[in-house]
């Protein structure tokens, strides 16, 4: 298999440690498959399937909890081409390895607008397509008009219109082994002022609401219906409530911490105990925002 690898402009790093490659800084080591080809991902995934080799994908590793021990698994991720964007009225064209937050202000400085929520959000498009990701009341699904996905189940690459695809509340239509490639954005005609100022705005909420600078993933839950996830576990007394080297912000109580050398058991514990406290006090179950890669 490695020998094919050049020709398909895939380049091979063994034992990557993923701790290394996600915000929570957790995860054990793996093969990583960077892919500066789209075309050639249809080879790639068959190699990987002859050789009973099983895969993930990987965008900026912004919402991943990942196992400790050697993983089961490669990991893929797109490779950033030149340009990320390109911008034909008000129409944006961007690679699913785009960096969503470059590609806001990209779009910003074209006039368009209506992403200054996502502004903030680390990762790629392609992790925030997956995710539907959003914030400040903006959700990347609502300006999604077309993606180019590789479906690995039918080994090929699709265009899907906008309304073949549900996006709801982090929760989308995709399947699993959906490759995120490129998407077409439909955006709103701004003056660039007002586009910067909704990003100042949301720049600064998130300052002051959460701890930025440290190892997280961002919310662990979602958000139960009409509550908040984050306020019930403060009304707990969870805040600072730790296992080992994982810990509840004092932040923002629906944003867990890696205070220093936590392990994906630490996390996984801490986030199981906190889910138990807070349906025996509330009666509800909370899913998890963040997306857990078992070993
Ligand atoms: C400080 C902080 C703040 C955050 N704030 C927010 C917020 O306000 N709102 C919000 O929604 N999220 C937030 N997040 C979570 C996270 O940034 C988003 O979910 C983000 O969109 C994930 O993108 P990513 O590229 O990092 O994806 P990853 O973490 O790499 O992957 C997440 C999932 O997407 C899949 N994936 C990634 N790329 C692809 C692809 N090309 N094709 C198919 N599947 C793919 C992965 O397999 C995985 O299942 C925050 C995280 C942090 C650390």
């Amino acid at each position: 298999m490695l020998a094919a690898l050049p020709e398909l402009a895939v380049e091979l790093e063994q034992g990557v440690s993923l701790a290394r490659v996600t915000c929570l800084g957790i995860g054990g080591r793996t093969d990583l498959l960077r892919i500066g080809r789209h075309a050639a991902i249809p080879d790639l995934v068959n190699l990987l399937h002859g050789g009973g080799i099983a895969h993930k994908f990987l965008g900026g590793g912004s919402n991943l909890l990942v196992a400790d021990e050697e993983l089961p698994f490669v990991v893929m991720q797109l490779c950033k081409p030149e340009p990320e964007v390109a911008v034909e009225g008000n129409t944006a064209n961007v690679d699913a390895a785009a960096d969503l937050g470059r590609t806001v202000t990209f779009c910003a400085k074209r006039n368009l607008g209506g992403m200054e929520g996502l502004i903030g959000v680390p990762g790629t498009v392609g992790g925030a397509l997956r995710m539907n990701a959003g914030a400040y009341g903006t959700q990347i699904g609502s300006y999604v008009r077309e993606v180019r996905v590789y479906r690995a189940g039918e080994r090929k690459i699709e265009t899907l219109k906008g309304d073949q695809i549900s996006f709801e509340y982090r929760h989308t239509s995709f399947g699993p082994n959906d490759m995120m490639l490129s998407v077409k954005l439909e955006l709103p005609t701004k003056p660039y002022e007002e586009i910067i100022k909704g990003i100042r705005i949301c720049n600064e909420k998130r300052r002051s609401s959460q701890p930025l600078g440290q190892k997280s993933a961002g919310c662990i839950f979602k958000n139960p219906p009409g509550a908040s996830a984050g306020r019930m576990i403060d009304e707990l007394g969870l805040k600072g409530f730790s296992v080992g080297e994982a810990r509840v912000s004092d932040r923002h109580a629906n944003f867990f911490i890696n205070s220093g050398q936590a392990c994906a058991a630490d996390m996984l514990a801490l986030i199981a105990n906190v889910r138990e406290q807070l349906h025996a006090a509330y009666g509800v179950n909370l899913e998890n925002e963040v997306v857990v890669w078992n070993g």
